[in-house]
């Protein structure tokens, strides 16, 4: 856990989730989809809500509750602390809330169980064959800790309404549909990613608590990471059930919504565009398929260039066309047509494939402070293109991140500088 973490929880009022999640349809570990959880909020400050503990110890620690920031990350830190020392769940959940009985803890993973602690109120959703149990539980005085044993199919959902949400006082109808929805999904068998997604997107709409927030694969430890969190202190993430982007599903070019709002076809093949929303986004970045390829990127300024990055991998790999030469010129493409901005070139030898792990690596090159585009492969002297730049920048990004726009604003600027380039 990063340093800047603390400081920036101690300096926090005392929010916290109001939505935490853990489903584990495989607790044998061997489904590398079979245990997810997620968290949000409609409260602001949704950083780091959710802890992926270790690709180790296969487990994810989740919390909430009334506690200031540093407390509640003195809880979890001691909690992590006792999973390392191999200690049991549910010891492990008493161990952490010793340092603040206010505070929930949510612990899970494939061979473990999960349990929950301090302040809750939860759904436990238990999948025997056919058979779905769901039971309702709230915390009285001290731990009260309600545990799910290690052998069984099942799923522990916390929810609470954060006062000042418009749909206050939806939370325990909602957790209660969610619980059988969720319930369903195991028992028919659909692997834990999804179930998380959807329920997250459902209570999302339903309930207001919306905010993210992230999803963690708890299996193979994949992580939404920053993407649905606050950029800022003060701020609320990414609302889990809005549209989050569009993207073409014949050659993966992609860009956020808020953007390409008013395209119905996409610019590079003409194809029609898909919308798709926050959690599907957040379900595609957390689940291990065989043909999709894991995407890590570096040195990336944007949530949004990293899904455009990941779907550029991912289309060239059902093509069976992934490779570093081919990766590397889709997104040398896109930062020519300005989809990607501020980015300098990059080349092959930036991008590592393990073919075995099925694991892509892409380092990008962000421009310094300063510099706000590469030199457009277009036959302009250079002096204009801060000139261009400083356009584009009073145009919005918006239009210009657009690569479709860039031609229309070349047109503008020749004729607006009359054959002087
Ligand atoms: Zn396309």
């Amino acid at each position: 856990m990063a340093l800047t973490t603390a400081a920036t929880l101690t300096a926090l009022q005392p929010v916290s989730p109001t939505c935490n999640i853990i489903v584990i349809t495989d607790p044998t570990g061997k489904d590398p989809n079979g245990a997810a959880a997620g968290s949000m909020s409609f409260a602001p400050n949704m950083f780091e809500s959710t802890f992926l503990v270790s690709k180790k110890l296969h487990v994810a620690v989740l919390a909430g509750g009334l506690g200031k920031g540093t407390a509640r990350l003195k809880v979890i830190l001691n909690t992590i602390r006792f999973l390392e020392l191999g200690a049991p769940i549910t010891v492990a959940i008493a161990g952490g809330l010793m340092e603040g009985p206010t505070n929930r803890i949510l612990v899970g993973g494939p061979g473990k169980g999960m349990a929950v602690g301090g302040s809750y109120d939860v759904s436990v959703v238990l999948v025997k064959g056919n058979k779905i149990v769901i039971r309702e539980y709230h915390s009285a005085q001290g731990f009260n800790i309600v545990k799910v044993p290690p052998n069984v199919k099942g799923a522990i959902i916390h929810l609470r309404n954060t006062p000042g949400n418009p749909k206050f006082g939806t939370a325990t109808h909602v957790r209660v549909a969610a619980a059988i929805m969720v319930g369903q999904m195991i028992r028919d068998g659909y692997p834990a990613t999804d179930i998380v997604a959807k329920a997250m997107g459902f209570i999302a709409k339903e309930s207001g608590e919306k905010y993210g927030g992230g999803m963690v694969n708890i299996t193979a430890g994949l992580t939404t990471g920053d993407t649905f969190t606050p950029a800022k202190l003060g701020q609320k993430g990414f609302p889990m059930d809005a549209p989050y982007r569009k993207v073409c599903p014949r050659c993966g070019w992609s860009a956020p919504y808020w953007m390409a709002k008013n395209i119905n076809r996409c610019p590079r093949c003409g194809a029609p565009l898909k919308t798709e929303y926050a959690w599907q986004v957040a379900r595609d970045m957390i689940t291990v398929s065989k043909t999709h390829p894991v995407v890590h990127v570096y040195g990336i300024k944007s949530p949004y260039d990293k899904t455009a990055i990941v779907e550029a991998a991912q289309v060239l790999a059902e093509h069976h066309k992934l490779n570093r030469e081919n990766l590397a010129s889709v997104i040398d493409s896109e930062i020519s047509s300005n989809t990607l901005l501020d980015y300098d070139y990059i080349y092959p030898s930036d991008i590592k494939i393990n073919k075995k792990a099925n694991i892509v690596t892409v380092y990008m090159k962000p421009l310094p402070e300063g510099y706000r585009k590469p030199p457009l492969k277009i036959p302009i002297p250079n002096y204009y293109l801060h000139v261009l730049g400083l356009i584009c920048s009073a145009l919005g990004i918006g239009l210009i991140v657009m690569g479709i726009c860039r031609e229309l604003l070349l047109r503008r600027l020749r004729k607006l500088t009359k054959g002087r380039w």
